[in-house]
Order: C-alpha cells, then sequence, then structure tokens
C-alpha cells in the first residue's frame, strides 16, 4: 500500500512529500480508510507507531475541501509538549494548503495565554488544546465550537491518569452531537472502553501491535547495585556509540542530581522536569531537537509525546514503576522504522518491576554483563512465576564481556 491508494488532494500530497513519508505505517494503513468513510475510531496505537498522522492526514483531506478558518477539528492532548509536537505536524502536512492551526496549553504565563487567545481569534481550522486550558478558553466565552467536525482523543489513557475525565466530558457538552470523534490510547483499560462506549458512535476499533515496543528496538539491561550506576552510566556516555541520548529517572530529585553528576563528569547534558520554566523547557528542547545538546535526562513526564528524530540511545537510570511507561520511554528512540538502543539499569529493588516489564512486552530481554572494572553485579532470586510466557530472546548467553554501549550499533559503525 502507497500514499497514492487515499488519493489526498495535490496539497496535502505535496506536505506528505515535504515531510519525507513514503509509505503508510501500520496504523495509517488501517486507520486513514476508516477515517475517511465517516466512521468513528477507537485505536490503540502506542506513539512512535505514525499515529498522530493517521488522523492527521484524512480530516486535513477533508478539512481541505472547504477550509474556511472555523474550527472544525479539536485534538485533545494531556500535555503541552504533546499538544505542540502534533501542532508542528499540522504544520509540516499542511504546509501547502489553506488550512490553520493553533496549540492551546497551560503552563505558560499571561502573554502566553494572550498570544494563544490571539492566535484562535485569527481564525483557525484546527484547534489542539490540553483539556484544563480549553475550559478556561470556554468558560472565558471567547471560544465557541458550534461548527466543528471532528474530535480526537489522543493519548486518551494518559488524560484519565491525570484526572482530566470530567474536564472531556465537559469539553463534549459544548461540541455539536453530530461529529466523527477519534480515540487514540496506548493502552486500552477498562475506564478507556467505558469512555469509549459514553463518547463515540459504533466505532470500527483498530489495534496495531498492543503494548510492543518498536521492533527496531535493541533492548538491554544491566543487573547493577545503586552505586555502580552512576559509573557504568558516564562509561556509555562516554564510549562514542551514541550521539543523541534521552536519559530517564522516576523522581525529580534524582533528575536533578545526575544532571549535576554527569555536568561534572564533563558531559554536555540538561534536565528536563516541571520545575523548570517553561520556556526554558521549549529552548531545551530545542537544542536537542537541533542536536546541538547531545543528552537530556528527564522524568517520565518526558516520555510521552517527545518526538525527535534520530535519538539513539534511551537509559531507564532505573525502572520505571509502571510497565507500560517503559515502552512509552524507551519509544523515544526508533522512531518510524529506524533502530536505536535502550538500556536498563536493574537493581535488587526494582528487579520485580522489571519482571513484570518482560511479561508486558513477552520477552525476555537480553542482558549485558557488568564488566570487571565496575565491581561485582548483582545475583537476583529469579522468581519462577513471573517470567515471561514465551521467551524470544535467547541471547542471554551471548552477551560475556561486552564492553558498555557496545550493542550491534556500535559494531555497526566500527566496521
Ligand atoms: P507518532 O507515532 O505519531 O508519534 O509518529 C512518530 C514519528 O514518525 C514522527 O516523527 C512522525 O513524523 C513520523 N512518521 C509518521 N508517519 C510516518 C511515515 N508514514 N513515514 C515516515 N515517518 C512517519
Amino acid at each position: 500500500m502507497t500514499f497514492k491508494d487515499f488519493n489526498f488532494n495535490e496539497q496535502l500530497t505535496e506536505g506528505l512529500l515535504s515531510m519525507g513519508y513514503k509509505t503508510p505505517t501500520a496504523i495509517q494503513q488501517s486507520a486513514i480508510p476508516v477515517v475517511m468513510e465517516g466512521k468513528d475510531v477507537i485505536a490503540c496505537a502506542q506513539t512512535g507507531t505514525g499515529k498522530t498522522a493517521s488522523y492527521l492526514l484524512p480530516v486535513l483531506n477533508l478539512i481541505g475541501e472547504h477550509p474556511n478558518h472555523q474550527i472544525k477539528a479539536l485534538i485533545l492532548a494531556p500535555t503541552r509538549e504533546l499538544a505542540q509536537q502534533i501542532d508542528q505536524q499540522v504544520e509540516g502536512l499542511a504546509y501547502f494548503t489553506e488550512i490553520s492551526s493553533q496549540a492551546i496549553f497551560g503552563g505558560g504565563d499571561g502573554i502566553a495565554y494572550e498570544q494563544q487567545r490571539r492566535g484562535i481569534d485569527n481564525k483557525v481550522d484546527i484547534l489542539i488544546a490540553t483539556p484544563g486550558r480549553l475550559i478556561s478558553f470556554l468558560a472565558s466565552g471567547s471560544l465557541k465550537l458550534n461548527h466543528l467536525q471532528y474530535l480526537i482523543l489522543d493519548e486518551a489513557d494518559r488524560m484519565l491518569d491525570m484526572g482530566f475525565q470530567e474536564d472531556i466530558m465537559r469539553i463534549i457538552s459544548h461540541l455539536p452531537a453530530k461529529r466523527q470523534t477519534l480515540l487514540f490510547s496506548a493502552t486500552m483499560p477498562g475506564k478507556i472502553r467505558q469512555l469509549a462506549r459514553t463518547i463515540l458512535n459504533e466505532p470500527e476499533q483498530i489495534n496495531i501491535a498492543i503494548s510492543q515496543p518498536a521492533s527496531g528496538i535493541n533492548q538491554q539491561i544491566y543487573k547493577v547495585h545503586d552505586e555502580q550506576k552512576t559509573k557504568l552510566l558516564v562509561s556509555i556516555l562516554k564510549s562514542g556509540a551514541f550521539n543523541s541520548i534521552i536519559i530517564f529517572s522516576s523522581t525529580k530529585d534524582r533528575v536533578k542530581s545526575l544532571n549535576k553528576e554527569l555536568k561534572s563528569a564533563g558531559l554536555k547534558v540538561d534536565a528536563f522536569h516541571s520545575d523548570i520554566k517553561q520556556s526554558e523547557r521549549e529552548d531545551i528542547l530545542l537544542d536537542f531537537k537541533n542536536k546541538t545538546l547531545p543528552i537530556i535526562i528527564g522524568t517520565d513526564a518526558l516520555s510521552r509525546g517527545i518526538d525527535v528524530e534520530g535519538i539513539d540511545l534511551v537509559v531507564n537510570y532505573d525502572v520505571p514503576p509502571d510497565p507500560e511507561d517503559y515502552i512509552h520511554r524507551i519509544g523515544r528512540t526508533a522512531r518510524a522504522a529506524t533502530t536505536g538502543t535502550a538500556i536498563t539499569f536493574v537493581n535488587q529493588r526494582d528487579f520485580r518491576r522489571f519482571q513484570s516489564i518482560q511479561q508486558l512486552i513477552d520477552r525476555e530481554i537480553e542482558e549485558v554483563t557488568l564488566p570487571p572494572e565496575f565491581g561485582e553485579a548483582p545475583k537476583f532470586k529469579a522468581d519462577a512465576n513471573n517470567r515471561p510466557r514465551r521467551g524470544r530472546g535467547n541471547n542471554r548467553n551471548n552477551n560475556r564481556n561486552r564492553k558498555p554501549g557496545s550493542g550491534p550499533k556500535q559494531q555497526a559503525k566500527g566496521q
């Protein structure tokens, strides 16, 4: 299947080409025809699969038939970072069309609010919003959504986790009942199905590789004691095997202290967490995107939505508490059919969590033996009941004495 099969209008096809998309991804092949038929959709798809374009392309094509700068599509997203990234994809894909968009999200100052308000006043076809900020615009009476035709909920599971259920229902009460609604979620817990029953009309269900990391990710773990982690991390970062790196840690304090430790080890790195002003966060992300900043460290807030091409390494400094977050974290690398490496440090305390991840992804993750210069690695008692149902990874023993970071990618580079 190619994009030609969808018969998109000329301007949108030009946008697609300029974005460098050649072949539709699996979710795009499944979702685009259904959306174009006018059906509601509930889609289970993780980030990194091309899910954003799977709803943007058909909606842009349909709106492109009569662009009149009234808000016809509303995209709800859990975080400002995701809202901004969706907006950037709209701008790229719609570049050669008459369609305009505006992202509105909280967290900025009064000036940001005013800029967003003016953006809407300038008449847009597509609004991308975080629920809280949209509610305040609706409450002020400065925004009407009575021409709306398409409602899209992106990362619906995360929106519910963040407590946006009531806001979503309030927003929906401002929308025309006759509309097409598309719900995208990385996971499908009962509360999402319940929401879907309330807001979707005979939806078509699309499931793409539920909860599986992209196949291009080379996943590895090191078993370590806490005091071995930073030394090992510095050695991996200095190995020269990776150019664009995200490090995740579960707590803000750990992110801050690790930032200091890595800086004092001479590494060019910045931290990304909720205590940092939005303008600074944007600067850091921009530097990271432009590859002038090679390493960022963040909490799980960073794992959702960050859409930067060419990230070749994700390090989990600790095991994320929620196994789904593991998939989101490592999904920052190997975006859209490229390859990348994901390394996770597992200590005794996190071992059970790590086993839950293996169960979720239904495979055994390759273990790399800690090189002797870092001291002896811990030995964990394996929990027989907690092992993956079918271990597909059979290379646990092939990696003895491997240098940190010397995955297939580095070997390939060295050839
Ligand atoms: P998403 O899953 O929507 O977060 O998309 C992940 C990344 O894949 C983004 O950088 C998109 O620009 C990119 N992408 C989406 N669709 C395609 C495609 N058909 N071909 C190549 N890249 C794509």
